[in-house]
């Protein structure tokens, strides 16, 4: 609740139409203590007086009557009236709503239907007949008002619950025999009640226009009692001659419609679960670069397609700073592969989309260091230059081809239109390009396959056209973050194989994010192994296999099962990688490790290098040096 407060406060514009909003209810509910003159006092002597006048601090108007009080009493009745009918209409709207949603066939059909007929009637006349037949009057504006509404709510929740009611949690309940009420009352209205609150949030403005309305044409609140709508109506006539008995209402109605917007507008936005975490704002197309950004001490090879030299990425989130990325650096040449490996959180990914500026800002940032693809520096660049090389030059495969494959769209149109985006070629070449690559990956009957959706194929095929997909432009750099971690084994083999034979015969580089030593040993030239945001050792894969350095690698090795070796114990590593807000000082590794002495808790951590290996670790192992 205070996290909902806070983000409804940082909003500006809602804290503004919030506290407007509050002035006004104040000053409503004190109304009756203001000891005002009576409401509806006529004294036709000091008709139309102008505001500031004696006695009537905003005049008077055609009978003579005070307005300020008039417009505070009737502001009560306005506000009342519309929050009634906001209420009444979302009470009876949701309850259609999630009855239709949540039993579905007949009844959803019946009820529907009905508000289809509702909705059939343009919306005005539809109230304005209901007054007709019930007679004017406040009481039965409201009901009108209500009642025109109620389709608006009724159709939103129904959406709502018709999608939940198929969720698990709700079959869960059926399973363990709780009977349809109680699944409503304790799965389903939980759920809804934030969408109830949002769309009453943003409609009660509009019905307390309507009521005002209503008012206005004379069906609304009668004589001689007042709302905002029937002064406005009553002082139509002397619009020219005496504006300020029109223009004191309208001014009113004005700020309570606005303020109810922009604080509806607010609670909308912080009741969205996907906003908690950041602020009210969008990411930027590309990662935001910190200004006070220290550049790279060392000189990048000039021969890597990708050199990334101590690079730094953080997420800024309040106060905390995550070192998700903390001096990174690596070159990948021409055709080779680099492995990039380490446990779940040890910031490979982040290190895989900084490359493109890719992860998201706010909160990310890149903060130090530099990125070279191909001699020019991508840090400082501009968007449309990174635009140019996304998916052209270098491209991305991620883990889960359903998350990155459109599903309404044919995979054949998603990847002529990757094409199509970076080059201008007639749309029958895009498309014999694009089933030339899916024969390249292996897809049997590659012009049928153009035209199936995602959905229509297994993971092990979706990872393929995904893998076709990086390739329509002729990358000379594929990262590839997890490709096979939602694979099973065989068909990760052949993802693997495909890879593979596609790097040489294509001379890409590949830098190859994954968990598992088993495919790096598979795959890579060279292995980098990354742990707590920094890459702790490097070296040739057959090298670093053959006789792992750092302990933590040591480790990771010992965790891959082999085949064939009887039943002893797979090594887990003990204890929990640290959070990358809370580094401890010195090795993050040697809480966890079991050489660790006196010395890896505090201060910098040796460097070793040596013949293409590197190792960052007090004590690595005897063997390697
Ligand atoms: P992995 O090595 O599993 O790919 P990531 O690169 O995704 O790990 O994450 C590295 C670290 O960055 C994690 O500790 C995670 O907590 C942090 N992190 C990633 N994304 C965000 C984010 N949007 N906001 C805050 N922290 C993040
Ligand atoms: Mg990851």
């Amino acid at each position: 609740m205070t996290a909902f407060l806070k983000l409804l406060a940082r909003n500006r514009l809602a804290a503004f139409g919030g506290i407007v909003l509050s002035i006004i209810v104040f000053l409503v509910l004190v109304t009756p203590l203001l000891g005002l003159q009576d409401p509806a006092a006529t004294d036709t002597a000091n008709r139309f007086l102008r505001p500031l006048s004696d006695g009537h601090l905003l005049g008077t108007d055609q009978l003579g009557r005070d307005l300020l009080s008039r417009l505070l009493w009737g502001t009560q009745l306005s506000l009342a009236v519309g929050f009634a009918a906001a209420l009444i209409a979302a009470l009876i709207g949701s309850a259609i709503g999630i009855v239709a949603g949540y039993f579905g066939g007949r009844i959803d059909n019946v009820f529907m239907r009905g508000i289809d007929i509702l909705m059939a009637f343009p919306y005005i006349l539809l109230a304005l007949a209901i007054v007709a037949a019930l007679g004017p009057g406040l009481l039965n504006a409201l009901v009108a008002v209500a009642a025109v509404n109620i389709p608006f709510f009724a159709r939103n929740i129904r959406g709502v619950t018709v999608s939940l009611a198929q969720r698990e949690f709700v079959e869960a309940a059926r399973l363990c025999g709780m009977s349809d009420m109680r699944i409503i009352w304790s799965e389903i209205v939980p759920n809804v009640i934030p969408v109830i609150v949002i769309a009453m949030s943003t409609t009660i403005g509009w019905m307390i226009l309507e009521t005002a309305g209503l008012s206005f044409l004379g069906l609304g609140s009668q004589p001689p009692q007042a709302d905002l709508g029937s002064m406005l109506g009553e002082a139509r006539n002397a619009l020219i001659t005496d504006p300020h008995a029109s223009v004191v209402p309208g001014i009113m109605i004005f700020f309570i419609v606005m303020s109810i917007n922009l604080l509806g507008d607010g609670v909308r936005d912080a009741l969205d679960p996907r906003l908690k975490s950041g602020a009210l704002t969008r990411p930027q197309p590309a990662t935001k670069i910190d200004p006070t950004f220290n550049d790279a001490k060392e000189e990048s090879n000039p021969d890597a397609v990708l050199s990334v030299n101590a690079l730094e990425t953080q997420f800024r989130i309040a106060k905390r700073v995550y070192r998700a990325v903390n001096q990174v650096s690596f070159d990948i040449a021409p055709g080779e592969c680099l492995g990039l490996i380490g446990e779940s959180g040890s910031g490979k990914s982040v290190t895989a989309l900084s490359v493109m500026g890719l992860v998201a800002s706010p909160p990310g940032v890149i903060s130090g260091g530099d990125i070279r693809f191909k001699g020019d520096s991508l840090i400082g660049a501009s968007y449309e230059t990174l635009r140019k090389l996304r998916g052209n030059d270098v491209a991305y495969i991620f883990q889960d081809p359903l998350a990155t494959l459109h599903p309404l769209f044919r995979v054949g149109e998603q990847m002529m239109e990757a094409i199509l985006v970076h080059e201008k070629v007639p749309p029958a070449d895009a498309h014999a390009r694009a089933v030339s690559l899916l024969e390249a990956v292996h897809i049997p009957n590659a012009p049928e396959r153009m035209n199936a959706f995602p959905h229509e194929l297994s993971g092990g095929m979706r990872q393929r056209v995904a893998i076709a997909m990086a390739l329509v432009n002729n990358p000379s750099l594929i990262i590839a973050d997890e490709p096979t971690t939602a694979l099973d084994v065989t068909v990760q083999g052949q993802i693997l194989a495909r890879l593979d034979e596609l790097r040489r015969t294509r001379n890409v580089s590949v830098l190859f994010i994954t968990h598992d030593f088993g495919v790096v040993a598979q795959l890579c030239d060279r292995v980098a192994v990354m742990y707590a945001g920094k890459i702790v050792e490097t070296g040739k894969t057959a090298e670093v296999l053959d006789a792992p350095a750092h302990p933590y690698t040591k480790k990771l090795i010992a965790c891959v099962p082999e085949l064939g070796r009887g039943k002893g114990d797979l090594e887990a590593i003990p204890g929990l990688p640290p959070v990358v807000d809370k580094l401890p000082p010195g090795c993050a590794f040697a809480a966890r490790c079991s050489k660790a002495k006196a010395a890896c808790e505090t201060g910098d951590v040796a460097c070793h290098q040596h013949a293409g290996r590197m190792v960052l670790c007090h004590f690595p192992e005897e063997k390697w040096v």
